[in-house]
């Protein structure tokens, strides 16, 4: 099959924006190219950050796309004259086709998401965006959800960036070389200082995690959740995006230092994936997914940069449900624990 540079472009911009971990964690986020009448899109559950060793973009019919949108229709319907195709198209395709750009980049970036957890914001966004061509969109789930609401608020008025409230960060551009560098600007003017939190208290996490399924989290950004009380109070407030919900479960619970872990996770259905001992730092299943750890990595990264006095927006129990009983997330899952198996 012929490559299009531009296939080449996206491969490689990908590749490099699913490198960034303050950008993409695991398998969140997307792009995608429009060549002719063909959405060239990420394939769902696989890693932007491997996107030159693996083909992971699928050839989705445009037009096609659209009409099934426009008719409430969740699935994409892939282009044929490209051989086989065995992988499933983004959950989020239907944003790429819906933004009239030929290159669009979905990222689950973590200054945006800070202020698109946050209430009353719009003002600061206002100031920090000026100049671009930028809407703020209110949370709605992945999927068809999120792209009517994407196509209300775009129809009235092009946007190269969107906000997505509780989600993360939508561009739309001419290339690849234009999308990457507006997620970049966008970050820059949003840049949040992210608040430090003392070192894991590794000998207390071994101690409660002894005999049991769950091991210390690898990463330092993750104990920082709860050491530092600020971050503390945010993570165990609700949950903030969705990508949480689906691999961390809703929230995240918490243990005290001397309690006992074996009591907690006979109690809780299902037993938690990860969970933070304030004071110490975070735990998770030594079966959890490499995914789940870089969700619970995103958390760190996200929650020491919301600032301490600033209101929380979560999301409510309805829309958690709803993100767990999603057939194509169920999917996601199903690959992810494929890949880390
Ligand atoms: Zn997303």
């Amino acid at each position: 099959m012929q490559q299009p540079k531009a296939l080449d472009d996206l491969r490689r911009m990908s590749a490099r924006v699913g490198g960034n971990i303050l950008l993409v964690q695991g398998a969140g986020g997307n792009s995608s190219v429009k060549l002719d009448d063909v959405l060239w899109v990420k394939a769902s559950g696989a890693w932007l950050a491997e996107a030159n060793e693996k083909e992971m973009f699928v050839p989705v019919e445009l037009t096609g796309a659209r009409a099934a949108l426009a008719a409430g229709n969740e699935k994409m319907p892939v282009a044929s004259g490209f051989g086989e195709i065995t992988l499933r198209a983004s959950i989020e395709t239907s944003l790429h086709a819906l933004m009239p750009h030929p290159v669009v980049l979905h990222v689950h970036a973590v200054n945006t998401i800070a202020w698109a957890a946050l209430e009353n914001v719009e003002g600061e966004l206002a100031t920090r965006l000026q100049g671009l061509a930028w809407q703020q969109l209110p949370y709605r789930r992945p999927g068809l959800p999120l792209s009517q609401v994407v196509a209300e608020h775009t129809g009235k008025q092009r946007a190269d960036v969107l906000i997505l409230g509780n989600h993360g960060l939508l561009v739309g551009a001419e290339t690849c070389a234009a999308a990457e560098e507006l997620v970049a600007e966008v970050e820059r003017r949003l840049e949040l200082k992210p608040r430090t939190a003392p070192a894991g208290d590794l000998r207390a996490l071994h101690r409660i995690c002894s005999g049991s399924a769950y091991r210390p989290a690898s990463d330092e950004i993750c104990h920082g959740l709860a050491t530092n009380p600020v971050n503390f109070a945010i993570a165990t407030t609700g949950s903030l995006y969705p990508d949480h919900v689906v691999f961390l479960g809703p929230a995240l619970p918490s243990l005290a230092v001397d309690g006992d872990l074996g009591q907690l996770v006979a109690e809780t259905v299902p037993p938690p994936v990860a969970l933070l001992v304030p004071g110490a730092g975070a735990i998770i299943r030594q079966d959890a997914s490499a995914g789940a750890e870089a969700m619970l990595v995103c958390l760190g990264l996200v929650v020491a940069r919301i600032p301490e006095a600033a209101q929380l927006r979560t999301l409510p129990a309805h829309e958690e449900q709803a993100l767990l009983n999603w057939d194509a997330e169920r999917y996601r899952q199903q690959l992810m624990k494929a890949r880390s198996a």
